[in-house]
């Protein structure tokens, strides 16, 4: 397999990154961090998930957030949805795209949105068909592609089993994800690879958390088996709710350095992303995972500023 020159990025920090914290962010701070993230040069950003208010606390103010964000040409706000419910509001609140998730055990998606794997895809496929209606693009996540904290190993046939179930409703792109971050890049290797065999031509994304250390392996080997698009968050912000340790999607930026001195375009300035990694730091109040913050870049055009310090 070769390497793409260049790939997609969806920033998920403000949705997937901010979510996990245990305090909420003001809707202003979360506009100025997407605001800047877009300024990076992300045109694809998951800026709120549109659930229940009480199971998500930190994300009931997903329509305040959409009122406040300037609109670009080019630039997609999505938003992630669970039901038909919440794709009418992320549909009001004027989301260019939706994300639905279908995780691969039925104790996940019960734990997640109360339903089996079967009524999952269920609801997706409505969703779906309420999106094609609306003109709005749609696209969905397997969740727990590598590894479930309630049924544990999740076996590459039951992935593509439920990819080939979910393409039927037409996404636009499927995400194959390591929620919990447990997976290796042989797995990653052999699930993109039969994924991509059975259904070829879709759009593939790759959305990994760095939990054990595994992550830009992982987007590595996603690449070479085929992804044509990687989720990231700035900082390295995330977690899971039910994995309690799962700290970390991999850092938009820590990634975008990787591509970058490969060769392989992402359209994201290096310089700014560090920024804005930068400023969620401060916002949040507490380190966070990614290291081109504390190492800086090389050749060090954009030093961050803890660097220039004798
Ligand atoms: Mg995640």
């Amino acid at each position: 397999m070769t390497l793409p020159r260049s790939i997609g990025l969806v920033e998920v920090g403000p949705r997937d990154g901010l979510q996990n914290e245990s305090a909420t962010v003001p809707v202003p701070v979360k506009v100025e961090f997407i605001r800047r993230a877009a300024a990076a040069g992300l045109r694809r950003i998951e800026v709120a998930s549109f659930v229940s208010p009480r199971r998500v606390p930190q994300m009931a103010d997903a329509e305040d957030v959409m009122r406040a964000l300037p609109r670009q040409a080019g630039l997609r706000y999505i938003g992630l949805v669970l039901n038909r419910a919440g794709f009418d509001r992320a549909a009001a609140a004027g989301c260019e795209e939706i994300g639905m998730v279908v995780f691969t055990t039925d104790a996940f998606n019960e734990r997640n949105q109360g339903t089996t794997t079967d009524g999952a895809i269920r609801a997706w496929h409505e969703i779906a068909a309420a999106a094609r209606t609306a003109g709005i693009k749609a696209q969905v996540t397997i969740s727990a592609a590598f590894g479930c904290p309630f049924e544990g190993e999740v076996a590459p046939e039951r992935v593509v089993g439920i990819a080939q179930q979910v393409a039927e409703a037409g996404p636009f792109e499927i995400a194959v994800a390591d929620t919990i971050g447990v997976a290796v890049p042989g797995q990653v290797s052999e699930v993109f690879g039969r994924v991509a065999e059975a259904l070829p031509g879709m759009a593939l994304r790759g959305h990994f958390h760095n939990t054990r250390n595994t992550g830009l392996a992982n987007a590595y080997a996603a690449l070479l088996a085929g992804a044509g698009t990687l989720d990231a968050s700035l900082g390295g912000l995330g977690g899971c709710p039910f994995a309690p340790a799962a700290t970390g999607n991999i850092p938009t930026e820590d990634l975008v350095y990787m591509l970058g001195r490969m060769g392989i375009g992402t359209g994201v300035d290096l310089g700014r992303a560090i920024e804005a990694a930068r400023y969620i730091e401060q916002q949040v109040g507490h380190p966070v995972p990614g290291m081109l913050l504390k190492a800086g870049p090389f050749p060090g055009a954009a030093r961050p500023a803890a660097a220039k310090s004798a």
